[in-house]
This record gives structure tokens, sequence and C-alpha cells, in this order.
């Protein structure tokens, strides 16, 4: 049973539905449904998509061919990097449209949706809720998973979930042999379970608006590295401009609100001053706004946990798998939700709870190098002054940036002895030797 019909719940559903396993997934919205999203997907998730089948699908979408970056004068147009495995294009495409699509392929290969189907709370073996193994006692929610998201830590058995039919008002208990818990940031049903963030861990907060403009068909997705405050102090995170090819941009604002200091911010304000600011070839204002900037959180770097149980498991934003060096998370819901679909293909095959223990491997392995360099990263920009320099000089070279762009979208070749692969490399070998002493030297 997946409980949740985003991209993490429906990428699990079809994989664990194309090999030929039984899988209902329970969603609370009736597609289409809109979710609020700049609607970027990068080579990584086309390729996820395409492993599904879909990448025909995608083609009446805007194809974009690279970023350009601006800050402090500064323009840089960099088109995405050439990889042996990831295309060198990503889309632009609704999350109204692309969920739809992603679990209607779910449902062609076998998995049931229940649609307008509202996951109240897990049901625990003989009614108990145990408390997860490792967890911090009575932790309240944002305490530190403590052992939570590390080794060892476990949550507690279920059974399936009590949901409610929003169309008849109906409660019904679902049963299932394994618990696939993929209900977003929010994740009701995996802090009924006992999951919790890991304060100190990267979490964005991020807003996002459609605007009418005539450049919607531009062919590269903007991002803006110098939004301010309202005292006009650079903030860490960024605003984007995203071209959708139907009329629209998606415009929006992200901010790392880790450390105390940033957790003041107003997400509106900057909005509003991003959108004031940003060139006027785009045409924003309130003429051409087509509603109010609606927002979102972003847990980051697998900020969640623990993502297993005996027979649960975390995937996509319930498991906190965004990127923290740009904020994507669409291709980590459904490469999280792959690698939980292998581990309970194995589990039901029979090797039942110790496959289940394997998608935390598989996690660690695909993820854990990355996302440790990530929060090193997010701790150096979250420093103004740091932020500042980095920008200001990173701005100065398209090579740098080129580099930066291949390691921030995750587009590393392994092996190859490009400099961002070396410079990569150096990075997670530092934060291996030392990693207080790396932390303290990269912020
Ligand atoms: C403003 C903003 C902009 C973003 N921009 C981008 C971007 O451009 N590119 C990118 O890659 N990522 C972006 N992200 C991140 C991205 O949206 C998420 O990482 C992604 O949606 C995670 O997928 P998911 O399947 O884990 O969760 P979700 O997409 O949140 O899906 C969870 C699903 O579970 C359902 N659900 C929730 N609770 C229940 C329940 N109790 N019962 C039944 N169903 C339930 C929900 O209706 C939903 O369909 C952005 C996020 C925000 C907030």
């Amino acid at each position: 049973m997946v409980v949740g019909a985003g991209p993490s719940g429906s990428a699990c559903a079809y994989w664990l539905a194309d090999a030929g396993w039984d899988v209902a997934v329970i969603e609370k919205k009736q597609f289409p449904r809109d979710k609020t999203c700049g609607d970027g997907l990068t080579p990584r998730a086309v390729r996820q998509l395409a492993d599904m089948g879909l990448e025909g699908a995608l083609a009446g979408s805007h194809r974009h061919t690279g970023l350009r970056s601006c800050g402090w004068g500064h323009v840089l147009e960099m088109p995405w990097p050439d990889h042996p495995v990831f295309p060198p294009y990503g889309y632009t495409i609704t999350r109204h449209d692309l969920d739809e699509m992603v679990a209607e392929r779910a449902q062609k290969a076998g998995a049931v949706v229940h649609q307008h189907t509202e996951a109240l709370a897990p049901l625990f073996v003989d009614g108990v809720q145990a408390a997860p193994e490792g967890a911090p006692e009575g932790a309240p929610e944002g305490a530190p998973a403590g052992a939570g998201a590390g080794p060892g830590a476990a949550l507690p058995e279920c059974r399936g979930v009590t949901v409610r039919d929003l169309t008849s008002g109906e409660t019904r208990d679902v049963l299932g042999r394994y618990v696939v818990v993929a209900d977003g940031s929010n994740s009701r049903v995996g802090r009924a379970l006992g999951t919790a963030r890991r304060r100190g861990y990267p979490l964005g907060m991020a807003l996002r608006g459609y605007y009418r403009s005539e450049r919607h068909d531009d062919p590269c997705i903007e991002s803006h590295l110098d939004i301010r405050d309202a005292s006009g102090e650079v903030v860490p995170g960024y605003g984007w401009i995203f071209p959708l090819g139907d009329g629209r941009v998606n415009v929006g604002v992200g901010l790392l609100s880790t450390e105390q200091r940033w957790k003041g911010v107003n997400t509106s304000r900057l909005m509003e001053a991003f959108v004031a600011g940003a060139p006027k070839s785009w045409g924003l204002s309130e003429e051409t706004s087509c509603g109010p900037p609606t927002g979102g959180k972003l847990p980051m770097s697998l900020a969640v946990g623990p993502h297993t149980g005996p027979n649960v498991i975390v995937v996509g934003d319930a498991a906190g798998a965004i990127n923290p060096f740009n904020g994507e998370g669409i291709a980590y819901g459904y490469e999280t939700g792959r690698l939980a679909a292998a581990s309970l293909s194995e589990a039901l095959a029979g090797d039942g709870p110790a496959a289940i223990a394997r998608y935390e491997e598989r996690l660690m392995e695909s993820y854990d190098d990355y996302y440790r360099v990530g929060r090193a990263f997010v701790r150096l920009i979250s420093n103004p002054t740091a932020m500042h320099w980095c920008v200001a000089v990173g701005m100065r070279s398209e090579a740098f940036m080129k580099e930066l762009l291949r390691i921030m979208a995750n587009l590393m070749r392994p092996g190859a002895p490009g400099a961002a692969e070396i410079g990569y490399d150096a990075l997670v070998r530092i934060a291996e030797l030392m990693p207080e002493q790396a932390a303290a030297l990269l912020a």
C-alpha cells in the first residue's frame, strides 16, 4: 500500500506494479490537481520519466536547454551539461498535468489508485502504537530524530491505514503487507508513525505564482542569486522565473531557513521585492499575475527519519529527500520511490524485513556523500559574507559556474576527470576525513 500519489508514491507504485505486485495507492486529491511547485524538471527528473516510458508524453511540454544565472549585475547562460546517463535538457510542466500523467502510468501498469480518499491514521499491530526504536522518547515534532534518521533506527510495524472516502464520507481500514509513506512534506502518516525532522539539517521555504509573459517560451530557466530581505541584505536562497511555454511563467522565491537568523524573513515580502525587481522584459506585474502566490516547506538532504520499519518505507518529501543545493525534489521523489520499490520487491519475494533494511543502504549509497557536501554548502551560503563572496566571485567566471552547475544539479560523471568531478571528490574526502573541521572550514 502506498499513501500519496505525488512523484514519489506514483513512481514507487509504478515500479512495483510493473514488477507484478499488487499495489493500492491512497490519494486524498482527485486528479488532475494543483500542487505548489516551481514546475521545473531537470535532466535527472527527465531520465526517471523516460525510464517509466513517459518521455513521449512530455513532448507537448516546454523543453529548456539550460540555466540562465543572474546576480550582481552579471548574467551567465549555461547549457545543461553533457552526461552519459542524463539528457542535456529539462522540461517545465505544471504539477496539475505531470502528477496525473505519472499516476495514470502507475494505474496502467496495474496499480489501483483510490483518489479522493484520505489516509487518517496508521493501523498499528494489536492497536498498540510502539515508539520508534532508536528515536528519542516522546520526541515532539521537529525534535532531532536523534538516532532517528541514523543507522539502526526503525519505525514500528504498521498493518495499513484508516481512510476516509471524501465523496461518501465513509471511513474504513485498508490493510497492506507493506506500507509506503509518500504523503509529502507535512507527512501526517509519517509523523503518526514516528518520523521527525533533524534540526540543523537544511529546510527551505518557497513561494510561487504564475504570470502571463511574452517570454513564456524562453529556452532557458532563469535563477536570480541576489534576492534581498526588507533591510536590503542578501538572503540564502534564490528567485526563479521558469517559462512554461503556454503563455505563462512560474515565478518564485526559495529561502533556506535552516539558520535561526533567517527564520524571521517574510517570504511574501521577498516575493514582492523579487517580482518588482525582476528584468522588465518578463513583464511581471499585478496586471499579468494569474493569482496570489502559494508556498510550502522543503525538507532537504534526507532530513526526516527513520526511513524504514519492519514493513514500512518512507520516500520523497516525507523522508526530506530534496536536494539541498538547488531545492529540486521531483527527481528525488521518483528516485527514492524506485529504490523503495526495489527493496519491497525483494521483501515480497521472500527476504522480508531484511530487504526493507536494504532501502536505507540504497539511500546512503545514492545520496550520503552528496548530501553531506550539500549540508556544508548550505552552512556556507547561510553566512552572508561567505554567500556574497562566493556569488560575487563565481559570477565573474563562466567556467567556474558551469562546473558548479554540474555539482548543484547532481550531474557529475562518475570517474570522469572534469573539474566538477575532481572538486567534488576532494570535498567528499575532506568531509569524510574531518567532518567537524570540514564543516567549520566550509562555513
Ligand atoms: C514552492 C515550491 C517550489 C518547488 N519547485 C520545485 C521545482 O521546480 N522542481 C522540483 O524538482 N521540485 C520542486 N519543489 C519540491 C517538490 O515539489 C517536492 O519535492 C515533490 O513534490 C515531492 O514529491 P512527493 O511525492 O514526495 O510529495 P508530494 O508531491 O507532496 O505528494 C504527496 C501526495 O500525497 C497526498 N497526500 C498527502 N497527505 C495525504 C493523506 N493523508 N492521505 C492521502 N494522500 C495524501 C497529496 O495530496 C500529494 O498528492 C518545490 C516545492 C515548493 C514548495
